[in-house]
C-alpha cells in the first residue's frame, strides 16, 4: 500500500492507495486562514502543513482501518507549489519512508490530479486527451503511460489560469474566498446569456490549444465598474453565470476539438476547476455530441489531495520505478514532464 503525501498549496493531503484503489485518505485545509487576506499566505499555509502532516496521515490510516506497517511505499508532491509548502511535505514523506524503511517517490503535483480519476474510474485509457484546470494551471495534454511515457503539452495558458480567473473576479464581484465555489454558488440564480463575455483564442487565426483568461478578467471586471460608476446594483448573480459561461465554453471547446483532431476518444478534465457545475454540464453535452468518453473526478478529488499522490506513486511502484534517493529535493516550478522524478525507463 502506497502512502501519498501532498502539501503544495493550503491543503494537507494523505492518501492510500493499492493497486489502483483508494483505501482511505484525509485533507486538512488552511484555507480559512487566508481568506482575510484574499489570498494563499505562503508562510502561514507552510506552519499549517507543519501542524496537519502527521495527523492528516494517521487520519487516513484510521479511514482506511489500517496501520503504519501497512505502508510500502511513500509517494510525495515534489512541485510545482508554494517552496515553504512543499518543503514541509517532503520533509514529513522523508521522515515516514525513513522510519519504515520503505521507498520514496517524488510525484508532479499536475500529474497527481490526473491520476485522481483513475481511483474512480480505473486505468486511463493510453492514450487520452487531459484539460488541467486549476488555480494555477490550464493546459491541454495528451497522456500516454503516466509512469514511462513523456507528457505532450498541446497547449497551456499564455496568461492567468481559469481558476486565477475565477478567483479573481469573485473578488471583483465580492463575492466570498475562494472564488471558484462562490461563483459556481451565485450563478445557479444567474442567466448566462446575460453577459456577452468576451471568448478569447477561440478565433479562426487563434492557437487552437493556447487558453488565455487574463482578457476576461478585465472584462469582468470593467463590466462591475461601469455599473458601480452608474450607481446601479451589481447584477451578481448574472455576471457569475456569464462568467462561467465563457470560461466552460471556451475550455470545452478547445477541449472536444483536440480529441477529435488527435483521433483520442477519451477525454479526462481534472483539478479544481473541474468541480464547476457548468464546466461539467457543459463538457459532458459537448462530448456525448462528438461521441467522446468523458472522464471527471469524483468533487473531492477533483481539488489537491494526498489520494491522487498515492495514485501515482501506486502506478510507480507497479511499474516498477526506481525510488528517489532520501535526500530528493522540491522544485516549485517543475514543469511537466513526466509524471515522477523518475519515470520508468522505455527500452
Ligand atoms: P495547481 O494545481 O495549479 O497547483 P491549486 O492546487 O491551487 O493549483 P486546485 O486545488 O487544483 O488548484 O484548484 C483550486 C482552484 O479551483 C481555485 O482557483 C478554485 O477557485 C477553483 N475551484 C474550485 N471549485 C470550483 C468551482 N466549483 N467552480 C470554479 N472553480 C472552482
Ligand atoms: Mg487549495
Ligand atoms: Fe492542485
Amino acid at each position: 500500500m502506497v502512502l501519498g503525501i501532498e502539501s503544495s498549496c493550503d491543503e494537507t493531503g494523505a492518501g492510500l492507495v493499492q493497486d489502483g484503489k483508494l483505501l482511505g485518505h484525509s485533507v486538512a485545509s488552511s484555507m480559512d486562514e487566508h481568506a482575510r487576506f484574499g489570498g494563499v499566505v505562503p508562510e502561514i499555509a507552510a506552519r499549517a502543513h507543519v501542524h496537519a502532516a502527521a495527523p492528516v496521515v494517521h487520519a487516513a490510516l484510521a479511514d482506511a482501518g489500517l496501520t503504519m506497517s501497512d505502508i510500502d511505499a511513500v509517494a510525495v508532491t515534489t512541485g510545482p507549489g508554494l517552496s515553504g509548502a512543499l518543503q514541509v511535505g517532503v520533509a514529513a514523506a522523508k521522515g515516514f519512508a525513513y522510519s519504515l524503511g520503505v521507498p520514496l517517490y517524488g510525484v508532479h503535483h499536475l500529474a497527481g490530479h490526473v491520476a485522481a480519476d483513475t481511483l474512480e474510474h480505473g486505468p486511463l485509457p493510453n492514450p487520452c486527451m487531459v484539460l488541467i484546470v486549476s488555480g494555477g494551471h490550464t493546459s491541454l495534454l495528451l497522456v500516454r503511460d503516466l509512469a514511462r511515457d513523456p507528457i505532450v503539452h498541446l497547449g497551456d495558458t499564455l496568461d492567468d489560469a481559469a481558476g486565477e480567473c475565477f478567483d479573481k473576479v469573485a473578488r471583483v464581484f465580492g463575492l466570498p474566498y475562494p472564488g471558484g465555489p462562490a461563483v459556481d454558488r451565485a450563478a445557479r440564480e444567474g442567466n448566462p446569456r446575460a453577459v456577452a463575455f468576451p471568448r478569447p483564442l477561440t478565433g479562426p487565426r487563434d492557437d487552437r490549444y493556447a487558453f488565455s483568461f487574463s482578457g476576461l478578467k478585465t472584462a469582468a471586471a470593467r463590466w462591475a465598474e461601469q455599473h458601480r460608476a452608474a450607481g446601479l446594483p451589481l447584477p451578481v448573480a448574472d455576471g457569475a453565470a456569464s462568467l462561467q459561461e465563457a470560461i466552460a465554453d471556451v475550455l470545452t471547446r478547445k477541449a472536444v476539438a483536440a480529441c477529435k483532431e488527435h483521433g483520442v476518444g477519451t477525454l479526462v478534465v481534472v483539478g479544481g476547476v473541474a468541480a464547476n457545475s457548468r464546466v461539467r454540464a457543459l463538457a459532458e453535452e459537448r462530448c456525448a455530441k462528438a461521441g467522446i468518453t468523458l472522464r471527471v473526478p469524483p468533487l473531492r478529488l477533483c481539488t489537491d489531495n494526498g489520494a491522487m499522490i498515492a495514485a501515482v506513486g501506486d502506478l510507480l511502484v507497479r511499474a516498477g520505478a526506481e525510488p528517489a534517493p532520501l535526500d530528493v529535493s522540491i522544485d516549485p516550478s517543475a514543469p511537466l514532464e513526466y509524471a515522477a522524478l523518475h519515470p520508468v525507463a522505455r527500452k
